[in-house]
């Protein structure tokens, strides 16, 4: 890490800061933009451009693959490999980056930014506050009377690896990992309006901006106020928080998740905003892995995990034994299981503690809609998850029809990761996702939002769509180590999203509500939809 000091230092020194400008100054805008390919520093940029005229993507990876770049002195065919490699990821990724990749840099960057003499509030902005499953970038803001001062200090933080840019209320700056950060560090009373600014999205701020001007007011980054007749003073407007700002407009408090104009302004102005599903809500994991399979922990482990975590159930869900890379689960290891699940459920009772460790599989769908397990294995599982691991490529009927036959089994209660995407890595494989939402409606089989962080799978639209549909949806996070529990937030930012409440969700149950609704047939399950357990049957409704 030392070694990257004197480069940081260098930038404020004004030496490459002049490299930046000239560039900024004299070639397209888009130039910058390599400057997200890791290795890729603005003196290195600056090279390549003057000396051989390097301005987009594609001439830097033709100079590379060429090897007119590592002929340049210094330069050598190991940095233009490199650099080579860099590039493809880069554009692999469409210079996005999951959600659960970004979002725990920028909050040990939040942190350490807190940390600053002076600085007052730190928080997350732009698509990462609004919980879009990938993000260009970070965006934070900052409290801070002395804005250059923290600007300063920004570039000696741990995960700095370069300033990018900076003027002196702005700096943005490259962490380890290669994720831009652009932070604002405003004055401490205008924290909430430039917060609520950098959040956007665009399309809601614009929507908000058109209301407020039906309202005689303006808003803007730096609040919410009235003109004088005379179009001269501004008088502003008290905002305490966002809450505050949107009530100057008439409208309930919109969450973040919302912000997108699909409909929230609408629903803030009637007073029927969702009541979005927290985390808190939740009452147990559905699909965890444990070393009976190929997760790092033993049950046992897991389960302390979950009761950590103030879970009352958690379902353990191996692989079955088909996918052999996984580990999974012949019948006769099952049943073993099973021994030591009684074992621990019967501790967990005669100790008085409530939490129930759920008889589960993660159970392959074979290639014809078959199931992994025969009906009878099935039939004496808590709750069966299937899912597609295998024969990814099958053309769009027969993945379809093989996941309609999945769902038709009495017994497959959730259909897990939906649509097999790995974001960043692999697309969702070939289906007719429509079509196994109405499936998943007409049979009464939950679709999970699997909170793996390579996963958000259903993804927002069909998660929302499902719900509208009348199906019921679990978050889960698919753990194979203790430590994966807390990745259930992601999954819980894409329901939100989707604009899901605790009564569209299976666990958000309590034990008792979940174990009566498993015991339905799925075709009851159907009939009554989300939300209608508690309504039906003794106890309150879920999340009330
Ligand atoms: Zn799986
Ligand atoms: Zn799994």
């Amino acid at each position: 890490r030392s070694g990257n000091g004197g480069k940081v230092r260098g930038f404020f020194q004004g030496g490459s800061t002049r490299v930046l400008d000239e560039l900024g100054a004299r070639i397209p805008e888009g130039v910058r933009a390599l400057l997200a390919v890791p290795g890729l520093g603005p003196r290195t940029l600056g090279r390549l451009y003057r000396e051989l005229g390097v301005t987009s993507a594609a001439d830097l990876r033709r100079v590379l693959e060429s090897g007119a770049a590592a002929r340049l002195p210094g330069f050598g065919e190991r940095k233009a490999r490199q650099l080579l490699e860099a590039l493809e990821q880069v554009e692999r990724q469409g210079d996005r980056i999951p959600l659960g990749y970004a979002l725990p840099v920028a909050e040990a960057l939040a942190a350490e930014l807190e940390k600053l003499p002076g600085v007052e509030r730190v928080a997350v902005a732009g698509d990462l506050r609004r919980g879009r499953e990938t993000v260009a970038g970070v965006e934070l803001v900052a409290a801070a009377e002395d804005a250059e001062g923290v600007a300063d200090a920004v570039a000696a933080l741990p995960p700095v690896e370069e300033v990018l840019a900076r003027d002196p209320a702005k700096v943005s700056v490259r962490v380890e990992g290669g994720l831009r950060v652009e932070l604002r560090i405003v004055p401490p009373d205008a924290f909430v309006p430039a917060l609520h600014h950098a959040t956007g999205s665009a399309a809601h701020i614009a929507r908000l901006r058109q209301r407020a001007r039906q309202l005689g007011l303006e808003v803007d980054e730096r609040g919410i106020y009235r003109r004088s007749a005379d179009g001269g003073a501004e008088e502003f407007l008290p905002v305490p928080d966002e809450a505050a700002l949107y009530r100057h407009l008439g409208l309930g408090y919109i969450p973040p998740e919302l912000r997108e104009d699909r409909g929230e302004i609408e629903a803030a102005e009637r007073g029927r905003l969702p009541r979005l599903v927290e985390t808190a809500d939740l009452r147990g994991d559905l699909h965890v892995h444990s070393r009976w399979s190929d997760g790092a922990a033993s049950i046992r482990e897991m389960a302390e995990a979950a009761r950590a975590r103030g879970y009352r159930y958690l379902a353990i869900c191996d692989h079955s034994r088909s996918l052999r890379v996984a580990h999974g689960l012949e019948i006769e290891d099952l049943r073993a299981q099973w021994r030591e699940i009684e074992e621990l459920n019967r501790h967990y009772a005669e100790a008085g503690i409530p939490f129930r460790i759920l008889r589960g599989a993660e159970v392959d769908i074979l290639k014809d809609g078959g199931l992994d397990y025969p009906d009878e294995i099935l039939a004496e599982l808590d709750i069966v998850v299937a899912s597609v691991h295998s024969h990814l490529r099958l053309d769009r009927a027969a993945m379809t029809e093989r996941l309609l036959a999945a769902m038709e089994n009495p017994h497959v209660d959730v259909i897990g990761h939906p649509t097999g995407r790995r974001l960043g890595i692999r697309d969702a494989y070939e289906v007719d996702l429509d079509a196994v939402i109405e499936a998943a409606s007409r049979s009464g089989t939950v679709l999970e939002i699997n909170a793996s962080p390579e996963r958000l799978d259903l993804g927002e639209e069909a998660a929302r769509k499902a719900a509208e549909r009348g199906v019921m949806l679990c978050i889960d996070t698919d753990a194979h180590a203790p430590g994966q529990l807390a990745q259930v937030v992601l999954g819980v930012t894409v329901a939100r999203r989707a604009w899901l409440e605790p009564a569209h969700i299976l666990n958000a149950l309590d034990l008792p509500d979940l174990e009566a609704w498993l015991r339905l047939p799925k075709g009851e399950r159907a009939r009554r939809g989300p939300g209608s357990v508690g309504k039906s049957g003794d106890s309150p409704p879920p999340g009330r």
